[in-house]
């Protein structure tokens, strides 16, 4: 159920919203990328959690992997493995990246 503005129109919900940006790829040079380790660090793994736009995922055999397109650009990830360094992380060259439509 939508929530109502003062106006009683339905408000859209935030995955609406979401749905109308766009990402447009930069092929072969995504800006996020997970440094080579052994195992990943508990701030590592809580990102397959906690990223809003679901980049990280856990493989199989424990390891974090990182599939950059969609990336909101929020900088949680940076954040995050700030002190441990597991990840390099740009903005997107200009062009690329996220296109958002209502800011
Ligand atoms: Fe996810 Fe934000 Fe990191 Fe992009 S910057 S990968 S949206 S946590």
């Amino acid at each position: 159920m939508n929530a109502t503005v003062n106006n009683g129109a339905a408000a859209p919900k935030v995955e609406e919203k979401l749905f109308q940006n766009r990402y447009l790829v930069d092929a072969g040079r995504p800006h996020i990328t997970i440094k080579a380790g052994d195992t990943p660090s508990a701030a590592l793994r809580s990102l397959v959690t906690t990223c809003p736009a679901g980049c990280y995922s856990l493989t199989d055999k424990g390891q974090v992997e990182i599939a950059a397109d969609g990336c909101m650009e929020c900088g949680t990830c940076r954040v995050v493995t700030a002190k441990t360094g597991e990840i390099e992380w740009h903005y997107p060259r200009g062009g690329y990246g996220i296109l958002y439509k209502f800011g």
